[in-house]
């Protein structure tokens, strides 16, 4: 495991694998038995016949508390969201492997303090928000002030429904010069403290069960995306300074084959949904680490409504090659859209 945050500015598509313990089921009712050994910081052997090695970024053992994982795979993301950049994070895996633990974990707090089974999105919050007090304090001289807001929502089978207000089904991405990609219609909520946004997470968390049974489908056939975008504001030399980042934290379907073998109507085009939006975020990402190395690839964006609706985030995340002149026409591009929303200036 690389401790080191500096590492992760270098390399813009990370892969970190976490192996889960077998549970009790599993190992005294089954009898199962591990599938793989870890022979390095990087590698892990399968141990078939005959055995295959895999290189990932990162390994994080199975003995990895929630802690430990947040500081190498969730702090420097919030480092990198605090100066401006867009981070993204995606869970891929089997029903069962961990997806949900990882990303959400048991949600709670005892005595102001996250239980140790919390995941990784509210670790991102507590650190977000220690960062935000301090860095207020230190350039209170330059009025520092930070504002986020979150956002929630489930794809199934290509419709997008709001988590925070579930009513707000099969809502519309929309594209402008304003705003860039935009889920039309999504509810946003200003949050302030943690507490703030582990109500958010189960309030989520709650729909999209509901939303589950009511569609007769199981949560593993969704994706959820939480969004949190980190505005901040200052004053320096008399002129105002603003800065945008955008957070994103991804609990993708279950990775397992779809059966669609038999299946007919909504099963089929179920299935044949979540096959073509995890097979497009497998592309993008690969054109995007393609295009990083001076390839030019086209980025098929547009397949999946997923990769559509994060797509100035992967692009800037992944491409690592925004130039100055690029950055600058971002940020006047974030500046613009901050006067227009709070200044009420038309185009
Ligand atoms: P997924 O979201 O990928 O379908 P879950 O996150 O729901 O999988 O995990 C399946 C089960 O395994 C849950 O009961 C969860 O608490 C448990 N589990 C997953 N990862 C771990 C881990 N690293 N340590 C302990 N229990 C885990
Ligand atoms: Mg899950």
């Amino acid at each position: 495991l690389v401790e080191d945050p500096s590492f992760w500015k270098d390399h813009n598509v990370q892969v970190l694998i976490r192996l889960r313990p077998l549970s009790n089921t599993e190992m005294v009712f089954q009898g199962y038995g591990r599938c793989l050994r870890q022979e390095s910081a990087q590698t892990l052997a399968w141990l078939g016949h005959p055995e295959i090695r895999f290189t990932f970024d990162h390994i994080a053992c199975e003995m990895i508390s929630q802690e430990e994982l947040f500081r190498v795979a969730g702090l420097p993301m919030v480092d990198n969201c605090m100066s401006g950049y867009n981070s993204c994070m995606f869970a891929y895996g089997q029903t069962g492997s961990g997806k949900t633990y990882t990303m959400m974990g048991e949600i709670c707090q005892m005595y102001g303090k996250l239980n140790e089974d919390c995941g990784i999105t509210p670790r991102v919050f507590e650190y977000l928000f220690t960062r935000i007090r301090e860095e207020e304090e230190n350039k209170r001289d330059e009025r520092l002030k930070y504002s986020c807001k979150c956002s929630f929502l489930e794809i199934y089978n290509e419709q997008i429904t709001d988590l925070l207000e579930p009513s707000s089904t099969n809502l519309q991405l929309r594209e402008d010069l304003k705003k860039g990609v935009y889920v039309e219609n999504l509810t946003e909520h200003s949050v302030k403290t943690v507490n703030d946004v582990l109500n958010l997470l189960l309030q989520g968390a709650a729909n999209r069960k509901m939303a589950a049974t009511n569609m007769n489908s199981e949560s593993s056939r969704s994706h959820s995306v939480f969004t949190c975008t980190i505005e901040s504001h200052w004053e320096k030399d008399s002129m105002t300074h603003l800065r945008f980042g955008r957070l994103n934290l991804v609990d993708l379907a279950g990775s397992e084959r779809q059966k669609s073998s038999g299946a007919e109507g909504d099963r089929l085009k179920e299935a044949a949904n979540i096959n073509r939006s995890l097979s497009t975020l497998g592309l993008v990402i690969m054109s995007l680490v393609d295009l990083a190395h001076g390839k030019h690839r086209h980025v098929p964006y547009r397949d999946s409504r997923l990769t559509f609706l994060l797509q100035a985030k992967i692009n800037e995340d992944a491409s690592g090659n925004v130039t100055a002149l690029q950055r600058q026409i971002q940020q006047l591009q974030g500046q613009l859209s901050f006067l227009m929303k709070h200044y009420d200036i038309s185009r």
